[in-house]
């Protein structure tokens, strides 16, 4: 079964205008920014027109790679989304 296949047995309720996760402004970006368009499993960021690293949040499946990867850096704010909100797990 492949990745995506299983992606989509997902489901996502978006908190619309609040999202949990925020790429600090940055006039071109980190490394570090720029291997999250590579590492995050559900293609969140993406380098937007200007070069600059944008995060899309919907799909987001809280893995936790990001903020992770960016820590130290500080180049992303991150936080759980609400209660009710964010990913939902179905397994089998
Ligand atoms: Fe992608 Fe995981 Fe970060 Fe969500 S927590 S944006 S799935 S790397």
């Amino acid at each position: 079964v492949r990745m995506e296949d299983k992606l989509y047995q997902n489901r996502y309720l978006v908190d619309a205008g609040r999202p949990h996760i925020k790429v600090r402004q940055h006039q071109s970006p980190s490394p570090n920014l720029l291997a999250l368009t590579l590492v995050c499993p559900a293609n969140c960021y993406e380098v937007n027109d200007n070069g600059q690293v944008e995060v899309t949040a919907d799909g987001c499946m809280e893995c936790g790679t990001c903020r992770v990867l960016c820590e130290e850096s500080g180049d992303i704010d991150w936080s759980y989304p609400r209660g009710g909100f964010g990913v939902l797990f179905k397994f089998g």
